[in-house]
């Protein structure tokens, strides 16, 4: 097992590490899905995302920080301590601590220059791609074609002999309108009067257009109903998606599969993520283990 020395790592480290978000997936919804693959990663915990919607969730999950178990009388730099103990046994190196990343605190970076890591990202949301700011650290930062392919970006995974790889794989399965890659672009839940609401899959928890929306303003409990199902579908189909992953990585794979935030299905008048203040909207399943 390398050694870091003084809080500054430079030889290269063990295991792969793979990060995998299932957007707006709620804690819920996996559990009501009974992965069968999934579960054998670990410990299923319900955990809190530090934020309501996709770039600032994604942003501090590449600054190490994964979603928190929300303890009680401790401090915060107590926790992100402890936190960031995990990574030694994620990734088989000593000594990685919060203060490893100094000074830009950024965990692509830290793989990158500090192990010698190869750093990759794909990607499904049009607010992560690879122009924004999310992008430093990596050696290739890839938005997939389709925001709903989570397999297609499997037959882009490559693992190095030379090097640990490490690889962020967010996909949108799970996200508004919870379709699967083969169900055609008609038969997806529609909010009425929107139009090109899925050519900008985040705008419509940001930018209002659900007031705008002519006939129906708001789904009603049925259509929430139905739509909550769909997520819960969507993860039963990426259960063997998953199962796929887990056949074509390497041994020395740790992974980590968790959710960016959640989702409200029309709990308190609300619907989706982003502007809301909601428990729902920040618990997320966590789960992470070593592939054998
Ligand atoms: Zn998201």
């Amino acid at each position: 097992m390398p050694t870091p020395k003084n809080g500054a790592p430079r030889r290269a480290g063990g295991n792969n590490y793979i990060i995998v978000i299932f957007d707006s997936c709620r804690y819920d919804t996996l559990v009501q899905a009974r992965p069968k693959t999934i579960r054998k990663l670990g410990k299923l915990e319900r955990r809190f995302s530090y934020a309501s919607w996709t770039a600032p969730s994604h942003y501090n999950l590449l600054m190490g920080l994964l979603p928190h178990s929300t303890p009680r009388h401790v401090f915060a730099s107590e926790y992100y301590k402890k936190d960031f103990l995990k990574y030694s046994e994620r990734l088989a190196v000593e000594g990685i601590e919060f203060k490893s990343l100094i000074p830009k605190l950024y965990f692509p970076a830290f793989l990158k220059e500090g192990l010698g890591y190869r750093t990759h990202a794909m990607v499904s949301l049009p607010v992560l791609n690879p122009k924004t700011i999310l992008n430093h650290g990596f050696d290739s930062f890839r938005l997939m074609p389709k925001h709903n392919d989570m397999r297609a970006m499997l037959r882009e995974l490559r693992f190095s002999e030379a090097a640990p790889s490490f690889y962020l794989l967010n996909t949108g399965e799970t996200h508004y309108p919870y379709a699967l890659p083969a169900e055609p672009e008609e038969n997806w839940p529609r909010i009425s009067g929107v139009h090109g609401v899925f050519k900008h899959l985040d705008d419509h928890i940001v930018g209002g257009k659900l007031k705008k929306a002519k006939g129906d303003r708001f789904f009603n409990d049925a259509q929430m109903k139905m739509l909550r199902a769909r997520q819960v579908d969507a993860v039963k189909y990426l259960d063997r998606v998953i199962e796929e992953l887990f056949d074509l990585v390497p041994k020395n794979t740790w992974i980590t599969l968790t959710s960016d935030h959640g989702e409200l299905f029309g709990e308190d008048g609300y619907f989706g993520h982003g502007p809301i203040n909601h428990e729902k909207v920040f618990e997320v399943p966590f789960i992470e283990g070593k592939i054998r």
